[in-house]
């Protein structure tokens, strides 16, 4: 049985891939911030026959994860697959934007796959097989106006995705990242009904995706069948950057 994190496994995406990871037969380890929200998620992998615990663990304290790593290696040893996922938005136009929303958004969504795989790879070079799986955004690919922190934030982790490729390829450890497009969740519902109507306008395929979408992509890189792959961004986007 392999042992996978999920970082944002509360909601959302990350609960999907989750779910869907433990379905593939793997021990999950469920992050989220709130105790109640990874613990729900945990909870119910468990009752549906799967098996997982919850951390709650805020990603963005470099201390914070340092000690949940320790943790998890002392008691499971090693994490085969790690899928970096939370993340949050602080939405503005540059000449609005503070310090607090640029750099919480820094640290929330791309320092925090920094702090991860840097307390977690080194046992999956020694094993000579590994995972690891970074939730950029099609934002980090195009930018957006009014997301110069996120877009930042998701573009920085696909120049992470690309380095730890290489440093760890000659390991069998294989790095990629997926770019969502607009996908159904707590990040998007919040937007109004014309801002909704402007977007699915952009989406080729006219629908939002599901968190499902996601969660599929990421069991497949996650898989044996992904062996080849390395430090490629994967687009699940409904076409919207072609
Ligand atoms: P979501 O529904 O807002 O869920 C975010 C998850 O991240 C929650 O479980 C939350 O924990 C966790 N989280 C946030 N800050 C954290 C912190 N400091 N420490 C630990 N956990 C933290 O988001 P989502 O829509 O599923 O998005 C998941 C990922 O996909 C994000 O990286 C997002 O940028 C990316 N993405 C989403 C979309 C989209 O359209 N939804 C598109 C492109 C990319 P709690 O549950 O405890 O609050």
């Amino acid at each position: 049985m392999k042992v996978a994190l999920v970082t944002g496994a509360g909601r959302g995406i990350g609960k999907a891939i989750a779910s869907s990871l433990a379905s593939s037969g793997h021990f999950v380890i469920c992050v989220s911030k709130s105790e109640t929200s990874c613990q729900g998620a945990a909870d119910e992998i468990n009752q549906s026959g799967g098996k997982a615990v919850a951390m709650a663990v805020d990603v963005s304290n470099s201390a914070e994860v340092k000690a949940a790593s320790e943790q998890i290696l002392s008691d499971y040893e090693r994490v085969d697959i790690l899928v970096n996922n939370a993340g949050i938005t602080k939405d503005g136009l540059l000449f609005r934007m503070t310090d607090e929303d640029w750099e919480s958004v820094l640290q929330t969504n791309l320092n925090s796959c920094f702090y991860w795989t840097r307390n977690l790879a080194r046992p999956m070079t020694r094993k000579r097989w590994g995972r690891i799986i970074n939730i950029s955004s099609v934002i980090g690919l195009v930018g957006n106006a009014g997301q110069a922190n996120y877009a930042a934030a998701k573009a920085g982790m696909i120049g992470f995705t690309k380095s730890l490729a290489k440093e760890f390829a000659g390991r069998s450890v294989t790095v990629n990242a997926i770019a969502p497009g607009f996908i159904e969740t707590d990040m998007t519902t919040s937007m109004d009904d014309s801002a909704q109507k402007h977007i699915l306008g952009a989406i080729p395929l006219k629908k939002m995706g599901t968190s499902q979408d996601i969660a599929e992509m990421t069991k497949y890189l996650s898989s044996d069948s992904a062996n080849y792959i390395t430090g490629q961004v994967f687009t699940v986007d409904g076409g919207m950057v072609m």
